[in-house]
């Protein structure tokens, strides 16, 4: 198999979108936040401000930054209240909030409309009942668990961890009568596990079919006035590169090239470009790299 490496955030072509580029869509885990999703530690989880650092500036410069998480809206309402972030996109693309939870949407892809409205339960409580995740573990004794201690509070998506066949896992979904997938949202390292015999963990969504995080971003961008060039994003994983058609520029951190997984889907479009840094570090390249564009573009059409 051919692997094309994706091109390198310093190319021309990459400096061209930043400097027209005006939010910007960022994975957390992996991407932005360091080993046991601290910000103020490295990949290795060495303590480090670079990301924060980083964070600072692009807010310095009221540049929108828009959380796009498997993470509950609980959690990224304290995240972004400690970013000084204002917007985010919750559980995998299925909800989007607005100024820190003063307004929150559901995007439930292939569910017929009303569904929720008529049944009085949330998303999450209809996946609950229809078994469909109970059979799933039982399809995978050992491979696959509740991402405890973070698969509570939510309202769409349930969160698992382990590492299933993900056709194998959807065909299993695939027998019940409620639309429903199995998302990779990426390899964790969590701190414990009662898995058996699994090279790597993933963590993994059981969401809506029909939901990506395109959508989702699609509606932001809809709602900001805002269109498809003037937006860039950041990840690690193969849902991160499933936002490329969405955004001008995707752009991985380096760990994401880890996974071939990544680096397969990552040849299937060709506007995505990759940091030299890990996470935070290569998170912290593309906030400087996309300042620095700015000011080019500003210099480039002022009156002489
Ligand atoms: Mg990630």
């Amino acid at each position: 198999m051919t692997d094309t490496l994706p091109r390198p955030l310093d190319s021309e072509d990459a400096r061209l979108v930043l400097g027209r580029a005006k939010v910007l869509y960022t994975d957390l885990d992996g991407t932005l936040l360091g080993r046991g999703g601290s910000l103020l530690t490295d990949v290795e989880g060495r303590p480090d401000a670079t990301a924060a650092k980083a964070v600072a500036m692009l807010n310095a410069e009221a540049l929108p930054v828009v959380a796009v998480s498997g993470r509950n809206v609980k959690q990224l309402r304290e995240l972004a209240r400690l970013l000084g972030w204002r917007d985010f996109i919750a559980e995998v693309g299925t909800l989007r909030v607005r100024d820190r939870g003063a307004e929150v949407r559901y995007e439930l892809g292939d569910w017929t409309p009303g569904l929720i409205e008529e049944t009085g339960l949330t998303p999450y409580e209809v996946i609950e009942r229809s078994g469909a995740v109970e059979a799933l573990l039982a399809a995978f004794p050992g491979k696959l668990e509740y991402h405890s201690p973070y698969h509570t509070d939510r309202l769409v998506t349930h969160a698992l961890r382990g590492e299933v066949d993900l056709d194998a896992a959807r065909g299993v979904l695939g027998a019940f009568e409620l639309p429903l997938t199995i998302v990779d949202n990426g390899i964790i390292r969590p701190m414990r596990h009662d898995l058996v015999d699994v090279r790597h963990v993933h963590a993994y969504h059981v969401m809506p079919s029909g939901v990506t995080k395109v959508h989702a971003i699609e509606a932001d961008l809809a709602e900001r006035e805002r269109a498809r060039d003037d937006a860039i994003a950041v990840g690690d994983s193969v849902t991160d590169v499933a936002m490329a058609p969405a955004v001008a520029l995707l752009v991985l951190v380096e760990n994401a090239l880890e996974q071939a997984e990544v680096r397969e889907a990552a040849a299937m479009h060709d506007n995505v470009v990759v940091t030299e840094g890990k996470a935070g570090h290569g998170w912290a390249e593309l906030a400087g790299a996309w300042l620095r564009a700015r000011a080019e573009a500003s210099c480039a059409i002022e009156p002489e």
